[in-house]
């Protein structure tokens, strides 16, 4: 087994022996048995702590991709599920929750240098920017827990899906209230 596939046989989980200190490793996979047999291919499985997303939507902490790495006419197709989970804060009303996030990554590495794209590292891809931009892409930036949150009144913070808050109930309905949310500190 090479540094960065999958460290146990078939059927074992366990990757205790990797620190997150050689988290950037783990995407690192060398490919030179592959690139030097046009049409040959192999599975690797990628599990690796991430810490990627933004600010309402934390993708992480565990990765896992079952790949299948292809030398298809000058480029490395990488190819099958990666899953992980997301937790999402809701922009509006703040509630948390989390939902796991699976995406089936089709991707090409050019063998050469390739401004537009993916690229091999001389015979190493570097599967990190691949995965990451393919888990990332379908992450809402302003996640909502559901389409009709009422989000916080401005008034008093209170929750306005579940708690009740007489007398403020024409403040957050005004169409100023979201301006006024963003000018209040
Ligand atoms: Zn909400
Ligand atoms: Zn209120």
């Amino acid at each position: 087994m090479t540094r960065g596939v999958s460290c146990a046989p078939a059927g074992v989980r366990s990757c205790d022996r990797y620190s997150a200190e050689v988290a950037s490793s783990l995407f690192l996979i060398p490919v030179s048995d592959l690139t030097a047999d046009p049409g040959s291919r192999r599975a690797i499985v990628v599990e690796a702590p991430i810490e990627w997303g933004f600010e309402l939507a934390a993708v992480g902490p565990q990765l896992h991709a079952e790949l299948l790495l292809e030398n298809a006419a000058g480029v490395l197709v990488v190819r099958g599920p990666a899953k992980t989970t997301v937790d999402f804060t809701c922009h509006r009303c703040l509630t948390e929750w989390t939902e796991p996030l699976r995406v089936d990554v089709v991707e090409a590495l050019g063998f050469e240098d390739d401004e537009d794209g993916y690229a091999l590292d001389g015979d190493t891809a570097d599967l990190e920017p691949v995965l990451r931009d393919a888990l990332l892409l379908g992450v809402s930036l302003r996640p909502s827990c559901r389409d009709d949150c009422r989000g916080l009144c401005v008034a008093c913070g209170a929750d306005l899906n579940t708690d009740s808050c007489p007398g403020h109930d024409e403040v957050s309905a005004s169409p100023f209230a979201e301006l006024r949310d963003l000018l209040e500190p």
